[in-house]
């Protein structure tokens, strides 16, 4: 099952006696250790480093590299992640010495023209949420929704509202309610209609004075539009709550709509999908967060303000009246936050609405490629990504989602997201993003096809080609094996 020479530790690796660098004599005197070091600070072995040379390393990481799969080798169609191409342009300005190397204590004065970046970066997302106040300090969608429902929370405590719910569709992302209970919300989870939209009287009959907020994801996770997001809106205005926008797809609407035009009062970005960080494996994230006028005083600490002096914008952190406190060390994650910054300037109000036009457009492409093998049981037209079933196909064959995401693999397609949402059987969500080509959405079809008609034993065994196969995922989550003891040699 294990491909050795491949996926070899480097512990397994190393041979006794070698090393990768060699320092010059020291020019200071010599020192015992225990002089500079008390004694019981100083372990008693030295740690059990691998030895290994140079060539080892690199050789080492370079194919370790080429096991896994990512945007710049793979098309990557992972539903509710937005894997798109991250252009190398971006990579190399955040890296400028003068920003990569930039030191987060660096004085407000020397730091004036990162400040103005960022000072920059809220306006622009202000402007494509159309909600007017941004903090860029959460460092993930996570954290950006606790630190926005914690902002709701302290504005109802000033208000000496008690608000304790939390509502949200059975089809919202997980960590929505996560979230929320962190927060300290109980969480109301709603049924959503046969057509997997907002049912309005199943909302209704949730909504009353304990309303704290609704938490919606739009286009939603089923990569539909809710018609019917203006209506909602007023439903939990009437009853004084406010509407949270997951905004962590924004791949369907630049420049088309904004949030806070259908209603939206706060919302989180994900800079690491919508405007290119990359990420995959776990970080970095940028989630910052937009809010209304009202919830502004609440957002965490600190934020970038301009002030117009006579000799020029001078940019400064402050803090707000009221705010919740920091969420994150220092102003956010600032490379990512470059990034995105970068893409927005690189690309300016007409470009993005042109990411979202292809994005939305490929999409409906790469649907209607696979319609006669994987239906998508909801909605006619989808956004920027639909929830495909592959229930027909196991019928049929007895393959399921699973069985063809592994195989996938072995042709050199990243799987797409299986078995989320809940709300689709044999569910496979796919995002394809505005970064691939025709060419690309065609082959990854013809791919589908082929595999549906494979013997389904041998689909059952994929993927074939990788270093590690199906691993037994039940033994895994009950017998984890988390320590590793290098083999005695
Ligand atoms: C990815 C995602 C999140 C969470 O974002 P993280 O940066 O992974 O914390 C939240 N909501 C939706 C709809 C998402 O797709």
């Amino acid at each position: 099952m294990r491909n050795t020479q491949a996926t070899a530790l480097l512990f397994e690796l190393a041979s006794p006696g070698r090393r990768a660098a060699r320092f010059p004599a020291a020019d200071t005197p010599d020192v015992p250790l225990d002089q500079l070091i008390p004694a019981e600070f100083l372990a008693a072995e030295p740690p059990p480093l691998p030895e290994v040379t140079e060539p080892d390393v690199i050789r080492h990481y370079v194919n370790l590299s080429t096991l896994n799969m990512s945007v710049d080798t793979h098309f990557y169609p992972l539903g509710s992640c937005t894997m798109k191409y991250n252009p190398k342009r971006h990579e190399r300005l955040a890296g400028l010495a003068g920003l990569g190397d930039l030191h987060p204590y660096t004085a407000e004065a020397d730091a004036q023209g990162m400040l103005a970046m960022m000072w920059d970066m809220q306006q622009m997302l202000a402007e494509i949420a159309g909600l007017p106040a941004v903090s860029l300090q959460p460092a993930a969608g996570a954290q950006g929704e606790l630190a926005a429902l914690l902002v709701a929370s302290a504005y109802f405590r000033d208000r000496g509202e008690k608000r304790t719910r939390v509502l949200f569709p059975a089809s919202a992302h997980g960590t929505n309610p996560a979230s929320a209970a962190l927060a300290g919300f109980d969480c109301i989870q709603l049924k959503g209609t046969s057509d997997g939209l907002v049912d309005l009287d199943e909302l209704k009959s949730h909504l009353d004075d304990r309303t704290a907020v609704f938490m919606i994801t739009n286009p939603n996770t089923l990569g539909l539009f809710e018609p019917q997001i203006h209506t909602i809106s007023e439903m939990l205005h009437e009853v004084g709550g406010l509407v949270y926008i997951d905004g962590a797809n924004m791949n369907a609407i630049l420049g088309v709509t904004r949030p806070g035009d259908f209603g939206g009062d706060m919302m989180h970005y994900n800079v690491h999908k919508t405007f290119t960080g990359p990420h995959g494996a776990g970080g970095p994230g940028a989630g910052p967060i937009a809010v209304r006028d009202f919830l502004a005083d609440y957002l965490p600490a600190p934020m970038v303000e301009r002030e117009e002096t006579d000799s020029g914008p001078v940019y400064r952190l402050t803090t707000p009246t009221k705010t919740i406190g920091r969420v994150r060390s220092h102003f956010g994650n600032v490379g990512i936050l470059l990034r995105g910054y970068f893409y927005l300037k690189t690309l300016g109000p007409d470009g993005l609405r042109e990411v979202s036009e292809q994005a939305v457009l490929n999409a409906n492409y790469l649907k209607s490629l696979l319609a006669d093998v994987l239906p998508v049981p909801h909605g006619k037209h989808c956004m920027h990504e639909f929830v495909a079933s592959a229930k027909s196909v196991q019928g049929k064959t007895g393959i399921s989602a699973m069985d063809l995401a592994k195989r996938l693999l072995d042709y050199g397609f990243h799987a797409p997201t299986v078995y989320f949402p809940l709300v689709v059987p044999e569910a496979m969500m796919m995002e394809p993003t505005e970064t691939e080509s025709r060419a690309t959405l065609d082959a990854f079809s013809e791919v589908i096809h082929k595999i549906v008609l494979e013997d389904p034993d041998f689909v059952h065994q994929a993927p074939h080609s990788t270093p590690v196969s199906r691993p037994d995922e039940v033994q895994a989550a009950r017998n984890p094996i988390l320590h590793w003891e290098p083999a005695s040699t």
